[in-house]
C-alpha cells in the first residue's frame, strides 16, 4: 500500500485525487489550509482508516517537521495547493504567491528527504496571453508580470523554475503537470469562474454575464479525466513539463449559448467589462500526454456539463 501526501486535498481537484487514491486501495495524507478549499468535499473520507486529514499551511515551514515526526515513510507528493480562479488571486494575491514558492519549496524538500515522487500542479496560465495556438510545452510563454493574475502566473512559474532546480541539483524524481481549464462537482459556486458563474446563474434565472465580447476562448477538460492524467504522469518516468488539458475550444460566448441551451432558463446573455490580462486564447497541444502518458479525455463536454449541473442544482437547493 503506498502512502500519497495530497497537498491542497481539499479543494476542487485535490479531493477528487483523494477519492481516487483511496479507490485504488492506497493511503491518502490530505493537507489544506482551507482558503479555498472545503472539508465539505473530503467529509465522505474523514472516517476511512486509510485517511488523515491535516489542516495546516504549507508555506509554514514546521510542516516539514510535522510530517516528518508523523510519518516514517511517504511514496508519493501531489502539490495541488493554491487558489485558482481570477476571483481569488484579487482577495488572497500574496497567499497564491507564497504557496507556489515557499509552499512548492517545502514540498519538494519533503520529497527530498523521503526519496518520493513528486508531482507539481503547474497551470496552462504559465503561457500567460499565450502568442501561440495551441499552445506545446516547449512554449515559453507571454505573461505579465505585475499584471493582476501575476501572483497566479509568476508563482506557478517560480514553482517550475524550482522544481527544475530540484530535479537537475538533486536528480528528484518530480513531475510538472500543466493543467488547462478544469471542471465538475466540487467547484465553488461562487469561485467567479465561468463554469460555477453561468451555470448557477442559469439555474437562477439572473443574467448570464459575458466579459468583453465573448470571443475569448478556452477548452474544458472533465476533472475525472484530468485526475487520471495526473495519476499517469505521476507514475511515468517524465521529468519536464505535461500540458494536461481537453483541447475541445470553444469561445465564452458559445460557452454562454450552450449554458443556456442545456437548462430551462429564463436568463438573458448580456456582455460585460473584460477583465484586464484576460487571455485571448487557450488550448493544449496534448500530442506529448497522448505519445507518453497514452492519455487523452475521454468525458464529452455534453456529458461532464450534464454531471457538473447535477452537482450545482443539489447546492442550489
Ligand atoms: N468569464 C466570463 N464571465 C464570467 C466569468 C468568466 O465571461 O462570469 C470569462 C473570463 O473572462 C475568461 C473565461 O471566461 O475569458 C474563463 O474564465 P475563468 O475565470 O473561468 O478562468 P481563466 O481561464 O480566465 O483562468
Amino acid at each position: 500500500m503506498k502512502r500519497v501526501l495530497v497537498a491542497g486535498g481539499a479543494g476542487f481537484i485535490g479531493s477528487h485525487l483523494c477519492d481516487a487514491i483511496i479507490n485504488n486501495g492506497d493511503q491518502v495524507v490530505c493537507l489544506d489550509n482551507l482558503i479555498t478549499g472545503s472539508k465539505d468535499n473530503i467529509v465522505h473520507l474523514l472516517d476511512n482508516p486509510r485517511f488523515d486529514y491535516i489542516e495546516f499551511d504549507i508555506t509554514n515551514v514546521n510542516i516539514l517537521k510535522l510530517i516528518k515526526d508523523k510519518y516514517d515513510k511517504i511514496d508519493e507528493i501531489y502539490d495541488l495547493a493554491s487558489p485558482a480562479s481570477p476571483v481569488d488571486y484579487i482577495l488572497y494575491p500574496i497567499e497564491t504567491l507564497t504557496v507556489g514558492s515557499f509552499g512548492a519549496k517545502n514540498l519538494l524538500d519533503l520529497a527530498l528527504h523521503y526519496g518520493s515522487r513528486i508531482l507539481m500542479a503547474s497551470t496552462s496560465e504559465v503561457y500567460g496571453d499565450p502568442l501561440e495556438h495551441p499552445q506545446q510545452e516547449e512554449y515559453w510563454g507571454n505573461v505579465n508580470p505585475i499584471g493582476i493574475r501575476s501572483c497566479y502566473d509568476e508563482s506557478k512559474r517560480f514553482m517550475e523554475a524550482i522544481t527544475a532546480a530540484y530535479i537537475r541539483k538533486y536528480g528528484l524524481n518530480a513531475k510538472i503537470a500543466r493543467i488547462f481549464n478544469t471542471y465538475g462537482p466540487r467547484m465553488r459556486l461562487n469561485d467567479g469562474r465561468v463554469v460555477p458563474n453561468f451555470i448557477s446563474q442559469a439555474l437562477n434565472n439572473q443574467d448570464i454575464t459575458v466579459y468583453g465580447d465573448g470571443s475569448q476562448t478556452r477548452s474544458f477538460c472533465y476533472v475525472s479525466d484530468l485526475v487520471n492524467g495526473l495519476i499517469l504522469l505521476m507514475a511515468s518516468g517524465l521529468n519536464t513539463p505535461v500540458n494536461l488539458g481537453n483541447p475541445d475550444e470553444r469561445s465564452v460566448m458559445d460557452f454562454a449559448k450552450d449554458v443556456v441551451g442545456m437548462l430551462p432558463t429564463k436568463s438573458k446573455i448580456i456582455t460585460t467589462a473584460l477583465p484586464k490580462d484576460d487571455p485571448q486564447r487557450r488550448k493544449p497541444d496534448i500530442t506529448k500526454a497522448k505519445k507518453h502518458l497514452s492519455w487523452s479525455p475521454t468525458i464529452g463536454f455534453k456529458e461532464g456539463m450534464q454531471l457538473t449541473i447535477e452537482y450545482f442544482k443539489k447546492r442550489l437547493r
